[in-house]
């Protein structure tokens, strides 16, 4: 079982993962939604404690139809079928209220910022 813990200091706010054998798994910059220096062995169970967090203090939202038929970007908004040309990339998706993967739909976001912010990487999860 991971633990989380808020650090915030200087403008700073992170949360850490910790795993049960004490080992840091990573962190989350919360002023940015960046994750950093996560283990990339145990990046399953540093996304898994994430999620979970993210559900328990309420910031997981209900996805919209659109974004979960990826016609626009789970993180700016921007339509894709105003802009067929722009990049984007696959990112993680959650069925509303759980932390199973939504078999619903897939989240898209912008390559480039939206998707890092959404999944760590500018690439998210696979360019489309
Ligand atoms: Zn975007």
């Amino acid at each position: 079982m991971t633990t989380t813990w808020r650090w915030g200091r200087d403008g700073k706010q992170r949360l850490y993962v910790v795993g049960d054998d004490q080992v840091q798994l990573g962190y989350v910059d919360l002023v940015t939604g960046r994750p950093a220096d996560v283990r990339l062995d145990r990046a399953e169970e540093f996304y898994t404690a994430v999620a979970a967090w993210r559900h328990a203090t309420g910031r997981e939202r209900q996805y919209t139809a659109e974004e979960l038929g990826g016609l626009v970007c789970v993180h700016c908004g921007a339509d894709y079928r105003q802009d067929p040309g722009r990049e984007r990339a696959r990112v993680p998706t959650f069925a509303p209220g759980t932390l199973q993967p939504a078999a619903s739909g897939q989240l898209v976001a912008c390559v480039g910022e939206c998707a890092a912010r959404q999944s760590g990487s500018p690439h998210g999860m696979g360019r489309l």
